[in-house]
């Protein structure tokens, strides 16, 4: 994936650009790099692209929040951690949801300023269709023992939802707008540099629905759609691990036109636990052992998941011998399965002995204790000399 510029340097404006900067600064440059007017600039379409997504994200308080906290969002890697409540979050633009005419109309329609001086937006509908609004994804940081044992966790989101009031609609009593007469659409002509067109925009009294209420809800002032900050509850399943995704459904971004509110993915990073290692469903445990345990033998207690459990160590232990305790790995929920535990054994030497240790062995040093390996290499060693 293609590094993604900068949004305020895709627009050219400040970090603390107001509304209206970004604005302006968003119709210059639509306005330049139409691809109908750079129809020889093989990349015109996706600068005009990068710029609608900059606007898009710059636009919207609560995006330009999240963008100038966690910038670009990067799926799956090492992404931005969390804030305060456990939650780093971004979200997930689809810019290739978008036609040129539904950007015109949306931005630049309501008669003000460019005035969709175009007219070759064709197989454009008089009434517009409902869209689903985007997905969002956010990013939740889990502990090691939530990720194993499940959690309730709970944080608080802006949702956008449809008005109580007025169900949605933005007002009461339908009757067909005066402006178009119905028609969704208002046809003008226009003078641009370019000479003189005939124009079909949308209409800026009823947003190309032809419906008009004779009165405004003032609940939400006429938009059909209220901000809540919502407290949202989720059950995060035994095993979920880093990458595993929950979808919360329609706690997404509004749709357009009536269309649903996409649906809200919650991404889990789990975090590394100090003693126990996680692969899959598996655990993997480093057991140090001393000389002499290593070599006698011996009864040792091992913490595991679900409580400590002593097992038998037998004589003549290697470093990086494994035992596996069947069944004691991650008991996963969100894929039914069952993981085992390894113990992995590593023999400590120690570096420092005392007078009486070294003594010891010493005289252990004079007995044989070359295994089959050792003399092996030994004569490999000898062989190689000659
Ligand atoms: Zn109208
Ligand atoms: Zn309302």
């Amino acid at each position: 994936m293609a590094e993604k510029k900068d949004y305020y340097d895709v627009l050219g404006v400040s970090k603390n650009a107001d509304e209206s900067e970004i604005k302006s600064a968003y119709r210059k440059k639509a306005k330049a790099l139409h691809p109908d007017l750079n129809k020889d600039d093989p990349h015109a379409e996706d600068k005009f692209k990068e710029v609608q997504e900059a606007y898009s994200v710059l636009s919207d308080e609560n995006k330009r929040k999240m963008y100038d906290q966690f910038g670009h969002a990067e799926v799956g890697g090492n992404g931005p951690s969390a804030g305060p409540g456990g939650f780093g979050g971004f979200q997930n633009f689809d810019g290739a949801d978008f036609g040129f005419g539904d950007i015109f109309d949306s931005i630049f329609g309501g008669g003000s300023g460019f005035g969709g001086g175009f007219t070759n937006f064709g197989g454009r509908e008089s009434t517009p269709r409902a869209h689903r609004g985007s997905d969002i994804l956010m990013r939740m940081n889990l502990d090691f023992d939530e990720a194993i044992y499940g959690a309730e966790k709970q944080f608080r989101l802006d949702v956008i939802e449809d008005c109580d009031e007025c169900h949605g609609h933005g007002g009461f009593e339908k009757q067909e707008c005066s402006t178009c007469h119905g028609q969704g659409t208002i046809t003008s002509e226009q003078r641009t540099i370019l000479g003189s067109f005939m124009s079909r925009t949308t209409c800026p009294e009823c947003h190309g629905t032809g419906k008009t209420y004779k009165r405004r809800c003032s609940e939400c002032n006429g938009k059909g759609k209220i901000r809540r900050n919502k407290k949202i509850t989720i059950n995060v399943p035994a095993g979920i691990n880093t990458g595993d995704r929950q979808r919360i459904s329609g706690k997404g971004n509004p749709g357009d036109n009536g269309g649903e509110n996409g649906d809200l993915y919650i991404e889990f990073v789990v975090k590394e636990h100090d003693y126990f290692e996680r692969e899959g469903d598996d655990i993997y445990l480093e057991v140090p052992l001393t000389l002499t345990e290593a070599a006698l033998g011996c009864k040792k207690e091992i913490p595991t998941l679900y409580g400590n459990v002593k097992i038998n160590i037998s004589a003549g232990t290697n470093s990086g011998d494994k035992q596996r305790i069947k069944g004691n790995g991650v008991d996963n929920k969100y894929r039914r399965h069952k993981g085992d535990m390894y113990l992995i054994f590593k023999v400590y030497t120690p570096k420092k002995l005392s007078r009486s240790q070294k003594e010891l062995l010493d005289e252990l040093a004079d007995t044989n204790l070359e295994t089959d390996e050792i003399k092996q290499f030994n004569k490999f060693t000898r062989k190689n000399d000659n």
